[in-house]
């Protein structure tokens, strides 16, 4: 560390032009979060100071947290649910995956989950001495629910499923694996991080929320279609008694026991993920998600002009393509199966778009 400290104009211009390094949100196609929305950026500096881990010195925050979980509980058809603000979707998956373990305790747990689910499982399984058992997907790239019963045993604990995959942006049999869930009593957890504010705004959404009997809890991330600030997450429960199983006490604090997995949590980019939900409303939720929509729609037609083919039809804003030439200034990314994936989040334009398609068109078309 310094010993002396430097001058804030210093400090701020060698801040700035580590800034001025990072990519634009304008190029970014390969990313699941978004430049936050006006309002969200306005909260989360209102709340700025707060801490949510000790909630009886931030009531108000406290109240705002406990909004946006009715919210949710609301929009995810249920609402006597609980739940909580996490950092995102891999704590969400951390604490579902724990509550599913304390629910069936066993000297082997295992929980089952499709190899498409994303790699905080993987972290989680490890945390919790759970084994991971991964179905592998159908041609569709969703979870086979004919091995997925196969592989139920006396010390599966939990199932993990998701809607909108983070690769393939599709949505797991959701139904039908919560029917079995049901039927062998196991905590069923969908992670629905990306799709959770992407599916309750589609005219013909697949089913993914708790008015299907059996599903236990939701992972939802206002930090991703939510255009909250960084960090928001929500861990949605059915039953919010099951987020006490996780308790500890907490002697120092305002509060005796807490469930949460961070202590001290931020307020921020809760009041951010209420706040884009609250001044958007649903039309503006649905406005927002169909142009991401259309946007998909109108690149995988683009694409499949110029004889680049999708790898899947997604069920939400991802587009996945077989292997192709992509122009350097654009950053996309790759799946495991090496398919070109692009996220049409709100900040990637329709402009944005048709530039990419005319240079894909000149480097892929030219170049053949
Ligand atoms: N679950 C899904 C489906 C995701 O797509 C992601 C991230 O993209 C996560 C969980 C992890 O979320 P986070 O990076 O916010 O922890």
């Amino acid at each position: 560390m310094r010993k002396q400290g430097i001058g804030e104009d210093e400090l701020f211009c060698f801040l700035e032009a580590k800034r001025n390094k990072d990519i634009r949100y304008d190029l970014i196609l390969s990313s699941m979060c978004t430049r936050p929305h006006p309002v969200a950026i306005r909260a989360h500096n209102l709340f700025m100071e707060t801490n949510l881990g000790d909630p009886g010195l931030f009531p108000g925050t406290h109240e705002v947290e406990q909004i946006l979980v009715t919210r949710f509980a609301e929009l995810f058809s249920c609402p006597e649910a609980g739940g909580y603000a996490t950092s995102g979707g891999t704590e969400s998956n951390i604490q579902a995956l724990r509550i599913a373990r304390q629910i069936h305790p066993t000297k082997r747990p295992n929980v089952i989950l499709p190899a498409s689910a994303h790699f905080s499982c993987q972290k989680a399984c490890d945390m919790l001495g759970l084994q991971m058992r991964c179905v592998p997907p159908d041609k569709e790239m969703r979870m086979d629910t004919d091995v997925l019963a196969g592989m139920i045993d006396a010390d599966t604990c939990g199932i993990l499923a998701v809607a909108g995959t983070t690769e393939y942006g599709v949505v797991d049999p959701i139904p039908a694996i919560a029917a079995l869930a049901q039927e062998h009593g196991i905590f069923f957890h969908v992670d629905a991080a990306f799709g959770g504010l992407v599916l309750p705004f589609l005219p013909d959404s697949p089913a993914f929320d708790f008015s299907i009997p059996g599903v236990s809890s939701i992972s939802v991330d206002p930090h991703k279609m939510g255009m909250s600030t960084i960090p928001a997450g929500v861990l949605m429960v059915r039953d919010p008694l099951v987020l006490h199983r996780l308790n500890v006490d907490t002697p120092y604090l305002t509060v005796k026991k807490e469930f949460t997995l961070a202590g001290t949590r931020s307020g921020a980019s809760v009041a951010g993920a209420l706040a884009v939900l609250d001044y958007l409303g649903r039309n503006g939720m649905e406005a927002v998600v169909s142009g991401c929509m259309e946007n998909t729609k109108r690149l995988i037609g683009g694409m499949e002009a110029f004889g680049i083919h999708r790898a899947v039809t997604p069920d939400v804003n991802v587009a996945t393509f077989m292997p192709c030439r992509i122009p350097d200034r654009w950053v996309v990314s790759a799946t495991r199966n090496n398919h070109i994936r692009i996220v049409c989040m709100p900040h990637v334009t329709r402009d944005h778009v048709e530039a990419f398609l005319e240079d894909i068109g000149e480097l892929n078309v030219t170049a053949t």
